[in-house]
Parts: structure tokens; sequence; C-alpha cells
């Protein structure tokens, strides 16, 4: 693994902006190691220094965050997600997957606008971040307005304009979407936490011109490139009929699959199909939550991990898996892994908690992120030790993925900055938010509405 180079040794005697008393820090650092009594030394957005609790007392700073009944580790990395679909959440649930899309969600998207977009994002930062988030992967149109949610609330994103084979509210042909990744691309040049990827819709929604030349983009632009891939039956069946392939050998053929390539889904994937991914060095994103409400099936995730292919874990939208709660989809991870394979060993609690931080980070390409390290960003979550569910702690790894839920998160910090303190969310104006979003909700029943009548 690829640590991010040391600093040089803080001179303690130094003010600095902010040190963190951590009860238990779970770091995620290549020994995966758990402290107690730990104090984070930040300044200037990144974690300078580790050191024992005892010896910060004297520390100068600027604030100093008592979290000494606390589990911190490192914000978590959603691998996968559709943060507007927030507006479209509760409007179709328990259907079909072709019912849910025709009769729920293509009607409202096709009603979307750039300020829906921003609205919709703006709640996905605040729920993410109340939830222990701080970067997300995120596969809309109108990535633009997304990208000005992600800048003003303190994020960080991996945005995609998802390219489709069809005229979108935000753009008419494929050009014009590789048109839109460009502008943003120099628009977000070198921004500390906006970064971007490429990706196509799915195979059966593009062709193999977009694939292609899709995957040509990411490379020149050195992104990651991202699909929803063998995500159900139904899409294997398409699949079949366009391209007389499953979708794997498709991408195969057309040379997109590389360490670049992320695929999301991967529900029915075979034995050959993981190695194909393994000799690439393909990344897979697994979202059981979706999968699981959707009826879609349960990925391979242990068969997975043991052919060598780096499996992280995404949320999927809030419209599909009703949630943006990398937490539940830990513990779900876990559990249907067991299931799938008859096998209460499999997927133990620290692969799953990789793959909420470590592994989504290295599939995205930022593999700083996801660790708390001397060097790397201050990018933090907090859990209280206080909550029913959390006390005692003989193993923080095992509360984090199976009892935690999302409950007791008291604190997230982003670069140095925090984003959600106590129920609070300082760089949004949460009030004036969920006004809008109620407004929101009423245009997509009208919308609806009018569609059915
Ligand atoms: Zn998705």
């Amino acid at each position: 693994m690829n640590a991010p180079a040391s600093p040089p040794a803080w001179p303690l005697h130094m003010p600095c902006d902010t040190v963190i008393e951590a009860g238990l820090l779970v770091t995620q650092d290549d020994r995966r190691r758990v402290l107690a009594d730990q104090a984070l030394v930040i300044h200037g957005g990144v974690i300078q220094k580790i050191l024992p609790l005892a010896d910060a007392a004297d520390l100068r700073c600027g604030r100093r965050l008592d979290l000494r009944r606390c589990i911190v580790l490192p914000g978590l990395v959603n691998a996968h997600t559709h943060s507007p679909m927030t507006l479209f959440r509760g409007l179709g649930d328990d259907m079909p997957l072709m019912d849910w899309l025709s009769r729920r969600i293509w009607p409202l998207e096709a009603g979307l606008t750039r300020e829906l977009v921003h609205l919709g994002s703006q709640l996905a930062c605040c729920e993410m971040a109340s939830l222990g988030t701080t970067c997300f992967q995120d596969m809309y149109i109108f990535q633009e307005s997304t990208a000005e949610a992600v800048e003003s609330f303190g994020l960080k994103a991996v945005l995609a304009e998802g390219i489709l084979n069809v005229p979108t509210r935000s753009y008419q042909t494929p050009e014009e979407a590789y048109a839109r990744i460009a502008n943003l691309l120099a628009d977000y040049a070198g921004h500390p936490r906006i970064r971007f990827a490429v990706a196509p819709h799915t195979v059966y929604t593009t062709s193999e011109a977009i694939l292609r030349r899709s995957f040509q983009l990411a490379e020149s632009y050195d992104l990651p490139w991202c699909i929803h891939c063998t995500e159900d039956e139904a899409e294997l069946e398409r699949a079949q009929a366009l391209f007389g392939m499953r979708p794997v050998t498709l991408l195969e053929r057309l040379g997109c699959l590389s360490p670049r390539s992320v695929l999301v889904h991967g529900v029915l994937l075979t034995e050959g199909e993981l190695q194909t991914l393994a000799r690439a060095g393909a990344s897979l994103v697994h979202c059981p939550r979706s999968n699981a409400k959707l009826a879609s099936g349960l990925a391979p995730v242990a068969a997975c991990l043991e052919a060598g292919v780096r499996a992280a874990l995404g949320t999927d939208g809030a419209a599909s898996s009703n949630s943006l709660n990398m937490f539940e989809e830990m513990g779900m991870a876990a559990l249907m892994a067991k299931v799938r394979q008859g096998d209460p060993t499999v997927l133990p609690a620290q692969a799953v908690l990789d793959m909420a931080t470590t592994h989504a980070a290295r599939a995205l390409g930022w593999q700083e992120l996801g660790r708390v390290t001397e060097g790397g960003p201050a990018d933090l979550t907090a859990v209280s030790l206080d909550v029913p569910r959390h006390t005692p702690c003989p193993n923080p790894v095992s509360h984090l993925v199976y009892a935690c839920q999302g409950a007791g998160v008291v604190l997230t910090m982003v670069d140095g900055h925090v984003v959600y303190e106590a129920g609070c969310f300082p760089t949004v104006d949460y009030d004036g938010l969920r006004h809008a979003v109620r407004e929101a909700l009423a245009w997509a029943r009208s919308r609806l509405d009018t569609i059915s009548a």
C-alpha cells in the first residue's frame, strides 16, 4: 500500500488548529492498529502528529475537541451513489426494477432542473456527513450543480456525469456529456476536495462506441471509469440481445477493464468473470441494501475478495436503497455474505470496514483517504461510546460494523473543518434546506399525479 509521505515532525511547541482527544482510535493504517487514549494534532487540514493523550495536555491549539468517550475513525468513503435522488426517497418502494424506473424515476427525472439537483445533493451531503461519510462517488446528471453543493458544504467527492445513449435533461448527445466532463475538469482543476470520474450508465443504456470513447477519455484524463455492471437477470438478457454476450465479456473485448475500472453491483458475476476482473486489477462496488430491496440477488463478495478483486461499498441512490448510511451498508454486507455462503466466518468485520474505507479510497484512485495517519488528511468521524449499543466496547471494529448502524455519530470533519457536529451543519442553512426539500416533494408528487392521471 502506498502510505502518504510522512510530514516533517510537527514542532509540538507551535500552536496548531485543532487537537482531538480520542478515547479509541481506529486508524485503518497498514497494520490496522486500534489505539486507546490518543491525541491527534491537526493543522492546515492535515493530521500532523498522533501521540499518547498523556503527552498532549500542554499543546496549544485553536480548538480542543474532547472525544475521549468516542471511537474516532477515518471518514467513510461511499463508492457509489446518485446523491440528488434523495428527493425521490420513498416515492417508489416495493416495485420491480422496470416498473420503478418507468413509472416513477424516469418521469421524475424528465422534469429535473439544475436547482433540484443542487437541492438533492445538499440534502445528501447533510445525510452522509451526519452518518460519518466524508467522501462519495456520484453518478448523475447536472453534476456541476452537485459540485457546487459539495464545494460549499465541505465534503469530498468524485463526481461523474452519467453517460447514456439517449438525451437527458442535462445533455442531448454523448458528445455534449464528454464536453461537460472536460469543462468540469477545467473548472475544478487542482481542487483539493472535488475530483471527477467518467461514468457510462450500463452496457445496455450506452453502446460499444460510448463504452470505448468514455474509457479513452478516462485514460486521457487519468480518471476512474465507473459503470453499473451485472446487477440483475434483466441486464444480462439485454446485454445478450444487444451484444450477444455478457457485460464483463463485452467490457474485456472493448479494452475497458483496467485498474481504473470500477464495476458497480456485480450481483451475477461468475467465478471466471471474477478471475478476469482480478487479472485486470478492476474494482467492484457492492451495494447490498439496494440489491436486496430490488431483489436483484447477493453479490459474491467473499469470492470476489478471495479472487483478489478489490471490493468497496456503496449505498446506491436513496431512491432505491432509501438510505445513504454506510454503517447500515457495512452491517448488511457482512450478514448477506454469511447467508450467501452459509458460513459465518466469511467477510469478518475488519474486511467490511476495509471496504468502506481504504478499499473504497483505492478504487476511486484517492488512496490517502480512508485512513488516519500522520501526514494524511484530517477526514474523520466520531461515534459515541455512551449510547447503549456501544457500551461496553471490547472490540471497536466489531461495534462499527455490527452494532452501530449510524447511531451515535457526534462529529464529522473534512480537511480539519467540522461539517457535522451534534445535530448541526455549520456550512449549510439546514432549516431553509428542509423547507426547500418539502416543496420539492410537493413538486414530485404533483408530477407523478399528472402522469398517472
Ligand atoms: Zn447506481
